[in-house]
């Protein structure tokens, strides 16, 4: 047995049920359909597998990725040495609690809570029926649309240390901003979240929820590839308004572009890799610099 496979044999041994695949390709689970193969990708099923995980990177020297639905995150194209443990419909499960509250596991689309949540006639998450990501990626960067975002509707998040405890942390103690929570510094995996909602009909919930979502389609490029708003809004202006202006739309870099229907999206006209999106994000960031003076950031994340 060479050294590698002996490597591989001895995490397939440690990990025992968890599901495990070796060299997945990371453009199958993203949604910029980009990126090369994850040595070792995982999906755990309960906080006790996802733990377990943890231990192992430990034991093993591994680094690990956490990816949820993989909406907002750029992976590289020479593929990702270590492990990638992917919890999008694994650490799932949802149920209603006292007085207008949901608990919702990581692993769980937004759009399955929303609906979840609206099926019960709880109202207050429609803003996030379309983003297409996780509870825990959500969380975890105070995902937001049409004025809303998750702080304002969070309780409680349950939060893995690296060590697999795991610990409550109040909606302040989250430290949200703007497309920011404390686990960007910290480390800590969301495992779920209690979110607190308010009565409403069930028909108001839904007609406000299809509202929203023929708003994203007529204004989005939803049939392409990409990763949402590709840059965060900066102090002073819209992104979309600010790469428009500077003349972009349509502004390519070998397979990426800047879409032609919303400007604040980059998006994969076929074949884009990841050193492309990058390129585009730095050259679009410097073009509107050049032309405002004000500097856009990425919102998406770069691995
Ligand atoms: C078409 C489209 C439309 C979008 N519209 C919106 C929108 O309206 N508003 C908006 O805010 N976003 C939008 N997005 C971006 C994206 O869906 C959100 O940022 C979403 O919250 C990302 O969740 P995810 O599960 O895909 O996270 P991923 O992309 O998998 O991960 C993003 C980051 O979160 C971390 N992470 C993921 N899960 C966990 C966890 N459980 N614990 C700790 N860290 C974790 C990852 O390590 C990574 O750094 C859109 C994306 C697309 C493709």
């Amino acid at each position: 047995m060479t050294e590698l496979t002996d490597f591989y044999q001895k995490i397939s041994d440690f990990c025992g049920e968890i599901e495990l695949c070796f060299g997945e390709s990371m453009a199958k689970h993203t949604s910029f359909r980009i990126g090369g193969n994850a040595e070792v990708m995982a999906f755990p099923k309960t906080p006790e597998e996802l733990a377990r995980l943890l231990k192992m990177s430990a034991l093993l020297d591994m680094k690990f990725a956490i990816l949820g639905a993989g909406t907002n995150v750029l992976a590289p194209d020479e593929g990702i040495r270590g492990l990638v443990i992917c919890l999008k419909d694994c650490l799932g499960g949802m149920e209603q609690l006292a007085e207008g509250r949901i608990r919702v596991m990581a692993g769980v689309t937004m759009t399955r809570a929303a609906v979840f949540a609206s099926n019960l006639g709880l109202g207050g998450m429609e803003f996030a029926h379309g983003i297409p990501g996780t509870v825990g990626g959500g969380v975890y960067m105070n995902a937001g649309a049409y004025g809303g975002e998750l702080c304002q509707i969070i309780e409680s998040v349950d939060v893995m240390d690296y060590q697999g405890n795991i610990r409550r942390l109040s909606c302040e103690e989250m430290g949200f901003s703007y497309r920011h929570s404390r686990l960007e510094e910290e480390p800590g995996i969301v495992i779920g979240a209690v979110f607190r909602l308010t009565p409403k009909p069930v028909e108001e919930i839904k007609s406000r929820m299809k509202e929203l979502q023929g708003k994203r389609a007529a204004s989005q490029p939803l049939e392409l590839p990409s990763a949402g708003s590709a840059f965060k809004r900066p102090v002073g202006g819209f992104a979309a308004a600010l790469i428009d202006q500077a003349g972009l739309k349509g502004y390519q870099v070998g397979g990426a572009a800047i879409s032609t229907k919303h400007a604040g999206f980059a998006v994969n006209m076929g074949g884009a890799t990841a050193a492309d999106v990058k390129a585009l994000l730095q050259q679009v960031s410097d073009k509107v610099f050049q032309h405002s003076g004000i500097r856009i950031e990425p919102e998406v994340r770069i691995w």
